[in-house]
């Protein structure tokens, strides 16, 4: 079987404005993930925002099977031509993994429908993420609860749709909850909404953290199936 084509998308922002953060990710938040999920096996590529279209050409997106997206300080600036095409691509079956402020970017707001708001806070807390559906896929070789020593807190209430399966569910020191382990389907396309991945802490060096988004592409990857036919058929089936 030919490896998943992963795509790796990233604003690549904050890397050129806040030291702190292009110390943790001196090549970029992309390619340390490229890096930690090479060993498993994904013809992996990575666009970023400033690339011309964005670098999600139709024909990028037509060789991708699963896209990931880390978006924060720049959801404005990401074309409503390309979300579209992005979307279109979701729901013919590319699995789509959203990470961590990515809830607010305009391709999840649009699949999700809702507002996607949550509360949030910087104070270097503690998270512990708990695996609340031990036989899912995304969950395979986990630990029962992963921690992460320093994270930014994101709280309930999380305007999203009730996920199809909620897989993870944080606990934070200042005693706040989230659903931070979302799976939905979207035509024939999965969506996974992952939290972690505060651009201040070095969470995508984690191995553990990139079993979890390397379970997901490959739980998000499409069928093959072929697109389904909708509108009017007048001509019977036989
Ligand atoms: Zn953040």
């Amino acid at each position: 079987m030919n490896p998943l084509r992963v795509t790796i998308w990233h604003e690549y922002r904050h890397e050129h404005h806040n030291d702190e953060v292009a110390a943790i990710y001196p090549d970029g938040m992309h390619r340390a993930l490229a890096a930690g999920l090479a060993p498993h096996g994904f013809d992996i590529k990575t666009a970023t925002l400033d690339e011309p279209e964005h670098g999600l050409t139709q024909e990028v997106l037509d060789d991708t099977d699963v896209l990931t997206w880390w978006g924060h300080m720049a959801h404005a600036e990401v074309s409503d031509e390309i979300v579209e095409r992005v979307q279109e691509r979701v729901l013919n079956g590319m699995g789509l993994i959203v990470l961590h402020s990515g809830h607010l970017s305009k391709i999840f707001c649009r699949l999700m429908g809702t507002g996607c708001m949550l509360k949030w806070r910087e104070a270097d807390e503690k998270e512990r993420i708990w695996v609340v559906d031990p036989t899912h896929p995304i969950c395979a070789g986990l630990p029962e609860m992963i921690e992460i020593p320093e994270a930014e807190m994101y709280g309930e209430h999380f305007d999203i749709p009730p996920p199809d399966t909620l897989v993870f569910v944080s606990w934070f020191e200042g005693g706040e909850v989230f659903r931070s382990g979302c799976c939905y389907q979207r035509g024939q396309g999965k969506v996974f909404y992952f939290r972690p991945g505060h651009e201040t802490y070095p969470i995508y060096h984690m191995p553990v953290v990139h079993q979890v988004i390397a379970n997901a592409i490959n739980w998000a990857r499409p069928l093959g199936n072929p697109p389904m036919v909708r509108g009017n058929i007048p001509e019977f089936m036989r």
